[in-house]
């Protein structure tokens, strides 16, 4: 009887050893066949070949633009089976729980890791969309400046970013203190210390990125988020510039009208006193409620912003419109942050010594600033992370698309073959120790 328990035993112990073999090679299998269809995927003169097309049942004769939600076919491909790269994470590790904005290529969503519970903004982009546009540059820009932001305490962290074949996702750190611009618009003015203190946080960013030769380039108060605390976190690095050395100059047009100075305007060579221009645009609709040089009229806002001063009335301190004055010279080599040319490139504190000390902010201690030991003028107050109240319920009332984590079937037309090796590199999981423990939402 012991015998036969015993070989029972040793029989089951077999099997389960068996099933543990298979099931690894089986995984293993998968993963290697998942990798095998990416490169194939991201290969397009692979792809035409007649056997490839054979294996993958393409259909080439299906309408390219149509709607992968709404074609659930066998013949089209996993795109859960992320890119291959060095990563491991993937959409179906998060929930998706709303949408809290919107850019010019995707949605950001508040979504929650399923292992860690933790809470992260995720921004989705649609690969064909940037393609179209031809923004690749820009989204690639935007990725590697998110990385490089090591821990700065006004610079949003990215803590994951990772693509499927027709999406790009960048996993941020969550902020939901709101846009800068909406409490902005809820209170048409700031007073000048509240306006100060986010004027300093901006202007400690800015000066971090400078030292890292990045020229933000498109402060806007869009950009600008609150966390729950009231600090200050910039956003959005699409428009980042990278490799700008201190007095090296660049030439493309971009940016948001209002705050446009007059090089760029011009497209004339502008460098990273071009964030001191966007800075003194948003410390003046801070301190008076509209930009500088705003017209309903888009070409007299333009002859604005180029030829005439901006008006400054008495009801900001002298110090204040001084400092404006500074920030919104049109000759960007007068303009304040940039005559201390000499002193950036000879070391790389690059937060601008003429500003920092400027009587404008002299109230305020930059160290205990960026300490985040100054107490911000305004608490957002937010019961957790799952109040919204500061995001447009015209973004939170939208329903979440379902094909964010499903395994939805992608179409292997032109269009997503392209797409899907146009990004290559993307991915990025962060060092060991910087691992999801990081989050601000523990
Ligand atoms: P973007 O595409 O970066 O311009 O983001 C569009 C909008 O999404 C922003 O204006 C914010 O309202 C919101 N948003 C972007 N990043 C975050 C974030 N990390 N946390 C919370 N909301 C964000």
């Amino acid at each position: 009887m012991a015998v036969t328990e015993a070989g029972c035993d040793l029989t089951y112990c077999k099997m389960r050893g068996i099933v543990a073999v298979l099931t690894a090679f089986i995984k293993e299998r998968k993963m290697g066949l998942n990798d095998f269809i990416q490169k194939l995927v991201s290969t397009p003169h692979i792809c035409q070949h007649v056997e490839v097309n054979n294996f993958l049942k393409i259909d080439e004769n299906q309408n390219e633009e149509m709607d992968k939600d709404e074609l659930p076919d066998p013949m089209y491909l996993h795109s859960r089976s992320s890119l291959a790269e060095d990563t491991q994470i993937k959409p179906c590790d998060f929930d998706y729980l709303k949408i809290i904005g919107k850019g010019s290529f995707g949605k950001v969503l508040l979504a929650r890791h399923k292992e860690t519970k933790k809470y992260y903004a995720v921004k989705v982009l649609q690969k064909k969309i940037i393609l179209k546009k031809k923004e690749q540059k820009h989204i690639m820009a935007e990725r590697s400046v998110l990385m490089k932001n090591i821990k700065h305490p006004f610079l949003v962290g990215l803590h994951y970013s990772f693509q499927t074949t027709d999406k790009l996702y960048f996993v941020l750190d969550y902020v939901n203190g709101g846009e800068l611009f909406y409490h902005l618009q809820r209170e048409r003015i700031f007073l000048e210390p509240r306006a100060r203190f986010y004027a300093a946080e901006i202007a400690s960013a800015l000066g971090y990125l400078h030292s890292l030769h990045i020229v933000y380039r498109d402060l806007k108060p869009e950009n600008i988020l609150l966390d729950s605390q009231g600090h200050i976190v910039l956003t959005d690095f699409g428009l980042c510039k990278e490799g700008l050395e201190p007095n090296g100059t660049t030439s493309t047009f971009c940016g948001t009208p209002e705050y446009l100075a007059p090089e760029v305007l011009q497209k004339q060579a502008y460098d990273r006193t071009v964030d001191w221009w966007c800075l003194g645009s948003v410390l003046y609709e801070m301190l008076y409620g509209l930009p500088p040089f705003y017209s309903r009229n888009t070409a007299e806002m333009y002859n604005n912003i180029l030829n005439k001063a901006p008006v400054l009335k008495p009801n900001v301190s002298n110090a204040g419109r001084e400092l404006l004055e500074g920030l919104l010279q049109k000759e960007r080599t007068k303009r304040a942050g940039g005559v201390t040319r000499l002193l950036t490139l000879m070391s790389s504190l690059s937060l601008q010594l003429e500003l920092k000390y400027h009587s404008f902010f002299s109230p305020i201690n930059w160290d205990d600033l960026m300490a985040k030991k100054i107490t911000p003028p305004f608490l957002p107050s937010v019961s957790g992370p799952t109040d919204l109240r500061h995001f447009d319920p015209e973004f939170t009332h939208l329903p979440v698309s379902s094909s964010l984590c499903t395994d939805s079937m992608i179409h292997l037309t032109n269009s997503v073959r392209e797409a899907a090796g146009a990004f290559p590199g993307f991915s990025y999981g962060p060092p060991e120790d910087h691992s999801f423990e990081h989050s601000r939402f523990i």
